[in-house]
């Protein structure tokens, strides 16, 4: 909830598979593949159709296979050190201390339970108090500082045109469905969606006392609110424009300008001591700034009450969390709750992470597997390296500023090498909603110590034992987790063409975001700041363009098509990672090999790695959601796409002309 806004992150979530599969190491499942099938029409299927058609989606999961939400061999590991450290006595204020008790007092539903919404009875008597705009937006302010986020999102990060610098940032908020376009589309499945939303509103109500009538006029009081706002919002293909999204202003000048919203007093309670802030949404706070006076007191006090309840929701009594679910299943297609254990694990992750990861670390982290997948790195650097050389359509001048920002790309595997502080966390067994909030009111205050100040370069945005990777553009960094280094990503036992087709894909992916249309907007500095000749940018537009189109043509489901201007970045990615993976695995002495393992040569063997590490089956209504907000392509199409451009692939698999995913030299897209 309270989790930092790094817009410009580009995560690929995805995760290890289940534990018999590892165990059994057989890395191509050859009695899986589904020999009906012609590689060339769908080799997603060929390789996973089987698993897909027989794997039974869990009552409580939105998906089964290798997303992160799905992974559960990591889960357990995690749910492992939980189990110890929550029996053990740790010394007070440890890290084995504060993990332990975080998770045993979430555990502990019969104190939570007992104490129903009790924990935010103040909250709710502060927003009685509230009698005009200024006391308003000193409660939205106050907020802020303990994560109970409403009308604005402010963070802390680089700046994008001196990004050695950290400054303050206040993105588009207020709303709490997907994205803008949920309040306006009216095709049967939306509307369902906002049904539900209704219906959890008007329950939260119930729930703190109103009776449905009130509940009812509430949540519609509620949804118009927040429907006025979406329609200033930016939508999520708007949200990728590099340049569109920077718009530092000074602060007295937009305190003169949006004079409702009161900027000076609202930054000063905010804590934050600058001349300066980057508003990337303007329009949103032009609205708002409006809306303050056209909204009565009365309405905005509905809205803050909705929108603490359900920012709290979860952390709360059985019919909190059971209302929460109703409507979140909504989007994710899940039938029933996860387990608490589940579900306390997650949240131990998501607020005590690198505490957890501490632990983690410790107890399941080859430190061998740090220096072989450098190696894997630093070979994949010097294939793209290669093929920037060899590419046709751009220029000396061009070609060598991208290799200098190629090589300038700093690479951190495994776990940071200076963890975050926990020393100003207070966590006691039996006050789970205080230790949710002291754990908000110390990362507030950590984002708040780094404005205006230097960049640490030895900062992580994930955990170690998260199952992910990204590409940071500001630092011009790649970062791998302990988490994805393990089957089915990266096997020591494994021959290259496995884990260059794994983990190799996954690298080759990070590095390419350095030069997808938004990365290759940023210099090697991780400044924005053009580095391009006109005519090779034209061309390189061109292309991006042409992969655009091509992804906005495959069907998801029924009407439901990938939408080719979100998934960009993306699916240059992966579209680069194939080919750099490739090139890099071919330099191995496997790779220039031509012996069959399992029946199949070196080179599938790399595809059919490819293939394997999205295997992945989801819900209808998860993949819905997932194509609307989600910036990557659904696994099949992680697959199929980049395969269907790549020349090497055909070869391997003899893909001919007639084939359903055949595409003529022509028609094939290349931009690395
Ligand atoms: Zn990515």
């Amino acid at each position: 909830m309270t989790k930092s806004v790094y817009l410009w992150f580009t995560l690929i979530l995805i995760s290890a598979s289940n534990h018999s599969e590892a165990q059994q190491r057989t890395y191509v499942d050859v009695p899986g593949i589904d020999q009906s099938i012609k590689p060339g029409d769908n080799f997603f299927r060929y390789v996973n159709g089987r698993w897909s058609d027989t794997v039974k989606i869990a009552n409580d999961q939105s998906g089964v296979g290798s997303y992160s939400f799905m992974n559960i061999p990591q889960k357990q590991l995690l749910q492992n050190i939980l189990d110890s450290v929550s029996k053990t006595k740790n010394v007070i204020g440890s890290i084995d201390q504060k993990v332990g008790d975080f998770y045993a007092s979430g555990m502990d539903m019969v104190t939570i339970n007992k104490l129903g919404y009790q924990p935010l009875k103040s909250t709710m008597t502060r927003i009685d108090a509230i009698s005009n705009v200024p006391s308003l937006l000193k409660f939205v302010g106050a907020e802020v500082k303990a994560g109970n986020l409403s009308l604005i999102r402010f963070g802390i990060s680089p700046d994008k045109k001196n990004s050695g610098i950290n400054i303050a940032h206040v993105y588009q908020a207020g709303t709490n469905l997907p994205e803008r376009d949920y309040y306006f589309k009216t095709d049967s499945s939306t509307v369902h969606i906002q049904q539900a939303y209704k219906t959890y509103l008007c329950s939260l109500f119930q729930l703190t006392g109103s009776n449905r009538a009130t509940g009812m006029k509430n949540a519609d009081i509620v949804f118009a609110i927040e429907k006025q706002l979406a329609a200033s919002h930016k939508t999520n293909i708007q949200l990728r424009d590099v340049k569109a999204n920077y718009n530092k202003v000074s602060v007295a000048a937009i305190n003169t300008s949006q004079a409702d919203m009161g900027w000076a007093t609202l930054l000063a309670n905010l804590g934050a001591k600058t001349d300066s802030i980057d508003v990337p949404q303007p329009a949103y706070f032009e609205k708002l700034n409006v809306m303050l006076k056209t909204i009565p007191i009365s309405d905005w006090k509905i809205y803050l009450k909705a929108n603490t309840l359900g920012n709290y929701a979860e952390m709360l009594s059985q019919p909190f969390i059971d209302a929460s679910f109703e409507f979140s299943k909504v989007l994710s297609g899940q039938a029933v709750q996860k387990s608490r254990r589940q579900v306390m694990t997650e949240n131990v992750d998501n607020y005590l992470g690198q505490a957890l990861g501490q632990l983690y670390v410790k107890r399941y982290f080859n430190e061998d597997s740090k220096k072989r997948v450098l190696i894997l790195v630093n070979n994949l650097q010097k294939s793209f390296e290669n093929r920037i050389n060899h590419l046709e359509w751009m220029s000396d001048s061009t070609k060598q500023k991208a290799k200098d920002k190629l090589y300038a790309i700093t690479k951190k595997i495994g776990y940071p090498d200076k963890w975050k502080n926990y020393d100003n966390v207070n966590i006691t067994s039996g006050r789970y909603f205080e230790n949710v909030l002291s754990v908000n009111q110390n990362d507030y205050q950590v984002e708040l110590a780094k404005l205006n100040k230097p960049v640490d370069r030895t900062e992580w945005h994930t955990t170690p034992s998260t199952v992910t990777a990204y590409y940071n553009p500001p630092l011009n960094e790649i970062v791998f987790p302990a988490g994805i280094l393990q089957y089915p990503y990266f096997d020591f036992a494994a021959d290259d063409a496995i884990n260059y087709g794994g983990i190799g894909m996954v690298i080759g992916h990070e590095m390419t975001h350095a030069f997808d249309d938004q990365g290759a907007q940023y210099d090697k500095d991780g400044n924005v700041k053009n580095w391009w000749t006109k005519e090779d940018y034209q061309k390189f537009r061109e292309k991006t363009q042409q992969l655009s189109a091509l992804y906005s043509t495959f069907t998801v489901l029924d009407t439901v098509h990938i939408k080719g201007a979100l998934a960009l970045g993306e699916n240059t990615a992966d579209n680069g990672g194939v080919a750099i993976a490739y090139d890099a695995f071919k330099l191995t002495q496997q790779g220039k090999d031509s012996v069959k393992i399992d029946g199949f040569t070196p080179d599938q063997r790399f595809f059919l790695s490819i293939a394997r590490i999205w295997r992945v089956k989801t819900r209808d209504a998860f993949l819905r959601t997932y194509v609307n907000t989600n910036p990557h392509s659904p696994a099949m199409w992680r697959v199929n796409g980049p395969l269907m451009n790549f020349a090497p692939f055909y070869k391997a698999f003899n893909i001919q002309p007639g084939d359903k995913n055949y595409k003529s030299e022509a028609e094939r897209v290349r931009i690395w």
